[in-house]
């Protein structure tokens, strides 16, 4: 199977993201058979021009209606991967699956119109992938044909752009002069626009890094349970959890986090399976070690050779609140990475992003219900964890309020105890 990445579409209405979805679809041929025909001829019927945005808007009415069966979902192919098409950002079921990571874009087109300029809406979507942590960023200029190919217009939106988003710290890769209608710079480079020199859309997509690929990062297990048992006489202790990233083999050193305890493994128990040697990311198993060692429930197993957690009670974050009151700072909640439970508050609430308006508030004293921020949390004890871009499992954290999931977040800096916010 082809590998497969998630990548996320932005652009003000009318900027012509569907156009570019549709367009790529198409170029790549990637649609159903016959789709393109059907969606040309019942234009035809309907007197109306054929618009590349209709493709779109076919295959997402086809899925509500149940006909194709991977639900709400576009892809398209190169030669090199798979790619899952997100088109709804400032939609609140984006937002929500980016920060608890159940489907995360892995990069962005972030489209702006040559014609029109730069929207307020360009700004506050570039905000968000910062906000979401979303480092691949290509900026699509589109409409270039209304602007006659015309190097300056290209070269003066990418300058103002490229400005405005290096305050908020996205470096694009790429600033790519196209016409989503025509088919311009998507595939193949244009002879109407020789003053380019960069690479086209699906280039650039294809050079797009795969991020987060968990059983190639350091060894990473929360420890769920510590069980006793009596085998042949002997007492053995099984330390209990599922793997967060990484691969453990039999004889590895291992040390423990808060504690800095150090073991090595003997065994490497999987329920159904014998004589295991080694185990990986996603894995649910149990360990024993050689020495008698007092573990706790929520401490996380790294190896002794690799890079080590950050640990801390205190850390800058990026969250998305769904609780029913609004999360107030000061008020003590329960964090949860993986298997390590903990009290928590927020010591200081940064900026809100509201998930529909995507306008942005500073310090706006308290988060309510959809909305994204940027969060300063004050564990009531030391955990180990790791930040977004190093390692997933283990940089991600949902709050519960009382028995209730009422929020996710991504830690995104370590800030030492008591040190003065920025
Ligand atoms: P969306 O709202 O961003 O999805 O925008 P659409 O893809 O629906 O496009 C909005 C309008 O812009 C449609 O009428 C498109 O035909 C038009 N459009 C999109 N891309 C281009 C382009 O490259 N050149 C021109 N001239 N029009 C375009």
């Amino acid at each position: 199977m082809k590998e497969r990445m998630n990548i996320v579409f932005v652009g003000h209405v009318d900027h012509g993201k569907s156009t570019l979805i549709g367009r790529l679809l198409a170029d790549t041929n990637s649609l159903p058979k016959g789709k393109l025909e059907q969606v040309k001829r019942a234009c035809r019927l309907n007197s109306k021009p054929f618009e590349y945005a209709f493709l779109l808007d076919a295959l997402i009415d086809e899925q509500a209606q149940g006909i194709t069966i991977d639900t709400a979902r576009v892809f398209f192919k190169t030669k090199k991967r798979e790619y899952v098409i997100i088109d709804a950002p400032g939609h609140i079921e984006f937002l929500k699956n980016m920060i608890s990571g159940a489907a995360r874009a892995e990069a962005a087109i972030l489209l702006i119109d040559a014609h029109e300029g730069i929207a307020e809406n360009s700004k506050r979507h570039a905000y968000m992938l910062s906000l979401l942590g979303i480092e691949q960023v290509v900026v699509a200029i589109n409409k270039m044909d209304l602007v006659d190919y015309n190097p300056e217009v290209y070269e003066n939106t990418k300058k103002s752009y490229s400005e405005f988003l290096s305050e908020i710290g996205i470096n694009p890769i790429e600033f790519v002069p196209v016409s989503a209608r025509n088919g311009i710079n998507l595939i193949t480079r244009s002879n109407l626009t020789p003053w380019y020199k960069g690479k086209t859309i699906v280039e650039l997509i294809d050079g797009f890094r795969k991020v987060n690929d968990d059983s190639r990062n350091h060894f990473r297990m929360y420890v769920q349970g510590v069980y006793k048992f009596t085998d042949n006489g002997n007492d053995r202790r099984i330390i209990a959890g599922a793997v967060n990233s990484g691969i453990i083999e039999v004889g590895d050193e291992i040390i423990l986090y808060p504690s800095g305890k150090t073991a090595r493994v003997k065994s490497i128990e999987i329920f159904g399976r014998s004589n295991v040697k080694h185990a990986e990311a996603g894995m649910a198993i149990g360990i024993t070690i050689d020495t008698e060692l007092y573990v706790k429930n929520g401490e996380l197993i790294c190896k002794k050779k690799e890079t080590p957690p950050h640990l801390s009670n205190r850390f800058k974050a990026n969250i998305f609140w769904m609780g029913k009151n609004d999360l107030l700072a000061g008020k003590t909640y329960k964090l949860k990475i993986g298997a390590l439970k903990t009290e928590m508050h927020v010591e200081k609430i940064e900026t809100v992003l509201d998930a529909s308006s995507l306008a942005v508030y500073e310090n706006p004293g308290k988060v309510s219900r959809h909305e994204v921020a940027r969060v300063i949390i004050n564990t009531h004890k030391p955990i180990p964890f790791d930040l977004q871009g190093e390692i997933k499992d283990t940089s991600r954290f949902v709050i519960v309020e009382e028995y209730d999931i009422s929020g996710g977040g991504i830690i995104t800096e370590e800030l030492k105890d008591s040190e003065p916010s920025s």
